[in-house]
């Protein structure tokens, strides 16, 4: 299992433009050696406490605004389809304060240039399914299909399911051989993209009536789509299973609304946060005992259990009204490598030599072997 754990950092929206940018990115090698600039993999943020300070965290990789939905297939997604084909999970989450761009990154906008990496993730798979039968004359035969849910106060509720027709218990999970299954769940073949967006939509506008039923916004609920890839070749059979997850909303609900129900949403959106953000960081150093079984977000899937692949987005928006909310995703996402350095304009920040800066960056961040 390894895990990658990317920030994104999403544009200024029409109502902030007259807002000031306080989130930036930088890389660690802050000296460009060559003609090359190097690739950000730092994120900054002033200390709300003290101006003249700024925090750096660490990460994978790390794009500004200027990114496209492009860019991120591309570098972060694209790879892990190759791994998919050969027979490991991939499990793909976006975290961060509601209006952060989790859905934007994960389902993103209806033009060709705004989806997000949900349809490009099954593009690619679809484009890869082809190309396999071609390839094999038949021989192989590949076979997708998808489910869809939400945890919504630690219950799980089929999306594919009207919501009268939900029981407000949700769906029973149970223990299948090791792996957690969630008994009942839909799963519908989807043999082209065509398809699998029709059926996406559809479960999709379950998910807001559900919300609304509720009473309780989207944000509030972790939306998990599983595509299941069953490859066939005579006796031979692969399955394996890619995981997008538009989790529910980091910030703190208390801070604005005190009733019961939030209260008891936020505990349970706080404890299966906190525990995947002790899954990551288990998986991310390697250590044996990943606590998985703590929630039921990562009970369902079995974070850390397999050779897969984890990329978890950490979507972060560039305002200082989300300055709080921001220092505290960065801190959930890379808790033991925040940084403290002086604020130094204009200057490479982690220049050694520079005696201004209060610490340089520590060894290598989370996991960071290439996909
Ligand atoms: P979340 O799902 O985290 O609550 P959304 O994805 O709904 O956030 O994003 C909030 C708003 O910001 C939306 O209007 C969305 O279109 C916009 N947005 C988010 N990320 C980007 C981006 N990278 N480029 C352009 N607009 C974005
Ligand atoms: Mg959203």
């Amino acid at each position: 299992m390894s895990v990658r754990v990317v920030a994104r950092i999403r544009p200024l929206l029409k109502h902030e433009i007259s807002s000031d940018t306080i989130v930036h990115t930088d890389s660690t090698s802050g000296e460009s050696s060559g003609k090359s600039v190097p690739r950000p993999n730092v994120v900054r943020i002033p200390n709300p406490r003290n101006g003249a300070e700024s925090f750096a965290f660490q990460f994978n990789s790390v794009y500004d605004q200027s990114c496209t939905q492009q860019d991120i297939f591309d570098s972060e997604v694209a790879p892990t389809v190759k791994h998919l084909f050969s027979g490991y999970d991939v499990t793909l989450f976006a975290y961060g304060v509601t209006g952060t761009g989790k859905t934007h990154t994960m389902r993103g906008g209806k033009s060709l240039a705004e989806r997000g990496v949900i349809p490009r993730l099954l593009s690619s798979i679809y484009r890869r399914c082809r190309k396999i039968e071609k390839d094999s004359e038949g021989a192989t035969e590949l076979h997708v299909a998808m489910s869809y849910y939400e945890i919504y106060n630690d219950r799980v509720y089929d999306l594919f399911q009207s919501p009268d027709k939900r029981t407000a218990a949700g769906l029973p999970i149970r223990d299948n051989g090791g792996k957690t299954i969630v008994c009942g769940l839909t799963e519908r073949p989807c043999t082209t993209l065509k398809e699998f967006e029709k059926l996406y939509d559809e479960a999709n506008i379950n998910r807001s009536t559900s919300a609304t039923k509720l009473n309780a916004h989207s944000s509030r609920s972790h939306a998990i789509l599983c595509v299941k890839l069953t490859q066939t070749t005579g006796d031979r059979t692969l399955v394996s299973t890619a995981s997008a997850i538009d989790l529910a909303g980091s910030e703190d609900n208390r801070r604005t609304d005190n009733n019961k129900e939030r209260m008891v949403e936020s505990g349970s959106i706080n404890k299966s946060l906190f525990v995947l953000a002790q899954c990551v960081e288990a998986i991310s150093k390697k250590q044996s005992r990943i606590p998985y079984r703590e929630s039921k977000m990562t009970r369902i899937l079995s974070l850390g259990q397999n050779d897969g692949l984890t990329v978890m987005f950490l979507n972060l928006a560039p305002v200082r009204s989300y300055h709080l909310d921001t220092l505290s995703s960065l801190n959930f996402a890379n808790r033991t490598k925040k940084i403290e350095v002086n604020e130094i304009e204009n200057e490479p920040m982690f220049r050694t030599t520079n005696t201004k800066a209060t610490h340089s960056l520590p060894g290598p961040s989370i996991n960071r072997q290439p996909l």
